[in-house]
């Protein structure tokens, strides 16, 4: 017993040492296999943060591309570190490391964008760089690199179509007043006594009828011209005759051209084809033949025409009256426009506005051409039926 207890004691003891050993061994052979995971897990969250990253600039920058406006992005010392395409556009030259001030030459922007890298939420602002309006806004870029994104969108004609809008119901309200005084003094005579007067009331009546297709040749023009205006009016393109459609607006005006003692020339048919709606087309015509009838004095002379051209046929309506005064002639077919203020009341200013709809629709263009005092020829394109 005594001999044998220290081996057996040294033998438990060499195979618990035998054992941790072998356990260590094993366990550092596992962590071993396991570093190569780890890193690469490591690398992988890195790399995938990275692309993050990079997304999230790659969109900053599109969204930056994308936008409307010009953006200008700077350092907190206001110098510009980067622009969009927008902005390269509008302020040519170099961009990087100028201040706003001397990009923009304007003080204003330059306060706003002080006032968002305070940290302030600064109201939007309108100003004029050069003949155009921009609506400023200037937001701060928060993070480790301070700075201002200064936004910058035109609004000119945002601002035009506002103030056409403004204008166009002004224009209607002035339209309706003149016709409906009229009818009121009309009425006011006819209960005052004139009813009594039989002969002086039907004249009175045949004039408040005469208001009365006035108002409802207006209210049918800015029918038209809204339909026109909004697209909505349906153009159908069929081969038709020129020389046809001349001849059939002539047709119309001609017994207010024969009261005028006027002569209408018109061209024989056939004449060159044309690919139009003939509808709207007679209405092109015989506004400006009504125009042409109403304008020109007695005895003058009203010729039409068709030109054949490559692409085009060239339809035109010369007066001898008293033509269009050059500061005029570019503004006569915007709607409510009339040259000669002083004839307010013989027309509503839209037939020439509804021509150029019509016009436009076929894809053609009309103008006038006029020397003042010698007459005025108005002229407008249609498409050949042969295609030229
Ligand atoms: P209106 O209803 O007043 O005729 P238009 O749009 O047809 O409206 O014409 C606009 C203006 O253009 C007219 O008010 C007139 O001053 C001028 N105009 C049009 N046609 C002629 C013409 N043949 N000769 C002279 N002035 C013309």
């Amino acid at each position: 017993l005594n001999v044998e207890t220290p081996l057996v004691w040294l033998a438990g003891l060499l195979a618990i040492a035998c054992l941790t050993l072998l356990w260590a061994w094993r366990s550092e052979r596992e962590r071993a296999r396991r570093r190569p995971a780890e890193a690469r897990e490591t690398a992988r969250a890195l790399a995938g943060e990275r692309a993050a990253r990079a997304a999230t600039e790659a969109r900053a920058h599109a969204a930056a591309e994308v936008a409307g406006e010009a953006i200008l992005f700077t350092g907190a010392d206001l110098r510009v570190q980067d622009a969009n395409r927008v902005a390269a556009g509008l302020f040519p030259g170099a961009l990087a490391g100028h201040s706003i001030i001397e990009i923009t030459r304007h003080p204003e922007l330059d306060a706003l964008a002080a006032e968002a890298l305070r940290g302030e939420d600064p109201p939007e602002r309108q100003v004029v760089l050069g003949d155009r309006v921009y609506r400023a806004r200037a937001a701060r870029v928060a993070g480790d690199a301070p700075g201002v994104a200064l936004a910058l969108l035109d609004i000119t004609e945002l601002r035009r179509l506002g103030r056409a809008r403004r204008d166009m119901v002004a224009n209607i309200a002035h339209e309706l007043r003149t016709p409906i005084a009229s009818i009121r003094l009309l009425v006011d005579t006819l209960a005052g006594g004139a009813l009594d007067d039989r002969p002086l009331a039907g004249s009175l009546l045949d004039k408040v009828a005469v208001e009365i297709d006035a108002l409802q040749q207006l209210a049918d023009e800015m029918f038209d011209l809204a339909q026109l205006e909004s697209g909505q009016a349906l153009i159908r393109l069929v081969p038709v005759d020129a020389a046809e459609l001349l001849a059939d607006a002539a047709a119309r005006l001609a017994p207010q051209a024969a009261r005028k003692q006027l002569q209408l020339g018109v061209p024989p048919a056939p004449g060159p084809r044309v690919l139009a709606d003939p509808e709207q087309t007679r209405r092109v015509l015989v506004n400006l033949l009504h125009n042409a009838v109403k304008h020109t004095p007695a005895g003058g002379t009203i010729t039409l025409a068709a030109q054949d051209e490559p692409e085009w046929v060239v339809l035109s309506v010369a007066d001898s009256g008293p033509g269009i005064a050059p500061e005029d002639q570019p503004r006569i077919f915007e709607r409510f426009y009339r040259a000669d203020r002083a004839r307010a009341g013989e027309g509503s200013g839209l037939g020439l506005a509804i021509a150029r709809h019509i016009v436009q629709a076929h894809g053609g263009r009309i103008w006038v051409e006029s020397v003042y005092g010698r007459g005025a020829t108005f002229r407008f394109t249609l498409p050949r039926a042969d295609g030229g």
